[in-house]
């Protein structure tokens, strides 16, 4: 098929047509949230992006088979190894066990992704489902020398690679890992850039979740993770993988690197990376204790599309500054795209007339995901004097598939409702059982959920009843 996306690849530093090494087919990465809190809505802003790319390449005729993990254990709160694991801090914060921590982040991910309109991935595998696999290459990189034991860890040895920084100026990271490394050093380390693969010995030792392994009871590093579950699924070439430029250095270098050591070949050839939401403070970050949610802008009164209108007028390449004029404007923007959309009748579509605006429409995400430009086009389409409601309606439809704003709403409301509902089910039956067995945690941690989800249930003597708000 035609190959017409062009996009920037960090591999590469140049916006490149984008041709997948299977005619027709994508195998695409993503790496998952780190499930210790509630996701910010600067993570939400790269899956924002990572959806509408996913969602174009559909829209182009790809078939796309998507993986995402997530990150339930070995993300320590230093991308240098050092500090606690990020899982545990948020277990003993809520003095809960790091499974129950995950299980409740986990889905309250993928109810903001689902008020975000954010499609789940075809495969979406937690880290502690892959220990065997992790071994496993953990394994092969000791025997064929890219991995050594020292202090009781298993490091990756950087120095037997020529090029370690393949993704990033090597100036700025040496200057990165400094600042970190001048912090804690492990002395454990050949080179100043190695990473941990098996962790045995932390300073941090009440770690909760550990496997056997032949190096000992211990557990994964972060960046393993995403290596092995991406092989796991997708085999041994990808041809697109995602991430926020905070995931560039040394996550993904690192990735490469285990990955490449591992298989023998070049493993991944487009490396997509979305630019950070900043608020008045810098960067937006869970660690810094109060952040912007999606529940928090619900809370405010806004439509979590609102805010998804908003990432999607600004480029994915661009830093993007939260403020809440701005998101007045997008939110503004929305109901007027909205309303245009809804009064139109049904009725016959042109094809000839429409085909213009369609063209511009895959021009401007072809160019490097131009998501701005697509908005554009939508309202072009709004305004056209020679196209028949018919017609917008139709073109909305399509481009919709895209962008999913929700633009002919009534049908995808009931929808979600449905499906929710659904969900909502499925819980009360679970929290029935758990009650039965005697497990209180248990049932009351899933009426949390419920309420994470905007669930209130009541127990009354005819079963249990739920309603939403
Ligand atoms: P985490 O849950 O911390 O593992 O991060 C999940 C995703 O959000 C990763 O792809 C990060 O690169 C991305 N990310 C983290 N902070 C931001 C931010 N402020 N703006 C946009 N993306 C971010
Ligand atoms: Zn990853």
């Amino acid at each position: 098929m035609e190959n017409r996306l062009s996009l920037y690849n960090t591999l590469t530093r140049a916006v490149e047509p984008f041709v997948p090494r299977e005619d027709g087919k994508v195998s695409m990465y993503t790496c998952g949230p780190t499930v210790y809190h509630f996701a910010h809505i600067g993570n939400l802003r790269t899956y924002i992006m990572e959806d509408v790319l996913e969602k174009f390449l559909r829209f182009l005729g790809y078939q796309v088979t998507r993986v995402m993990n997530i990150t339930d254990v070995g993300h320590l709160t230093s991308d240098a190894d050092t500090g606690e694991d990020k899982m545990l801090k948020g277990a003993k914060r809520e003095k809960k066990t790091v499974l129950e921590i995950a299980d409740f982040y986990a889905n309250a991910f993928f109810s903001d992704c689902r008020k975000l309109a954010i499609k789940r991935p075809d495969i979406v595998e937690p880290a502690t489902h892959c220990i065997d696999d992790f071994i496993r290459v953990i394994g092969a990189l000791l025997e064929n020398g890219f991995a050594y034991e020292a202090g009781g860890n298993v490091y990756f040895d950087t120095g037997k690679l020529e090029n370690y920084y393949v993704l990033s100026n090597q100036k700025e990271e040496e200057l990165a890992v400094g600042v970190r490394d001048s912090v804690e050093e492990d002395t454990n380390k050949r080179n100043k850039t190695d990473f941990v693969l098996w962790f045995t010995k932390s300073k941090f030792d009440d770690q909760e979740l550990k496997w056997d392994s032949p190096w000992g009871l211990g557990y994964p590093g972060w960046h393993i993770e995403c290596s092995c579950i991406s092989m796991k699924h997708l085999g041994e070439y990808l041809d697109l993988h995602c991430g926020g430029v905070d995931n560039i250095f040394p996550h993904h270098n690192n990735e490469i690197a285990q990955s490449e050591a591992y298989l023998g070949h070049p493993w991944c050839k487009y490396w997509f990376h979305v630019r950070h939401l900043n608020d008045d403070s810098g960067k937006m970050s869970k660690s810094k204790g109060e952040f912007l949610t999606v529940s928090l802008l619900e809370k405010n009164g806004y439509d979590p599309l609102a805010y998804r209108m908003f990432c999607l007028q600004s480029h994915y390449r661009k830093p993007l500054r939260f403020s809440f004029e701005v998101l007045d404007n997008a939110a503004q923007a929305y109901s007027k795209l909205k309303k245009g959309f809804a009064a139109l009748a049904e009725g016959e579509a042109d094809e000839a007339a429409m085909a213009p605006y369609r063209e511009s429409f895959i021009q401007a995400l072809a160019n490097d995901l131009n998501t701005s430009m697509a908005l554009t086009v939508l309202f072009d389409v709004l305004k056209a004097p020679e196209l028949s409601a018919g017609s917008k309606r139709k073109l909305a439809e399509e481009f919709d598939t895209v962008l999913s704003l929700g633009l002919l709403e009534e049908e995808k409301a009931a929808e979600v409702d449905a499906e929710l509902a659904a969900w909502a089910e499925e819980q009360i039956a679970k929290r029935a059982a758990a009650k039965k067995a005697k497990d209180f945690a248990q049932a009351d941690a899933i009426r949390e959920e419920l309420a994470a989800r905007g669930i209130q249930i009541k127990d009354t003597r005819e079963g249990t009843v739920w309603s939403v708000g």
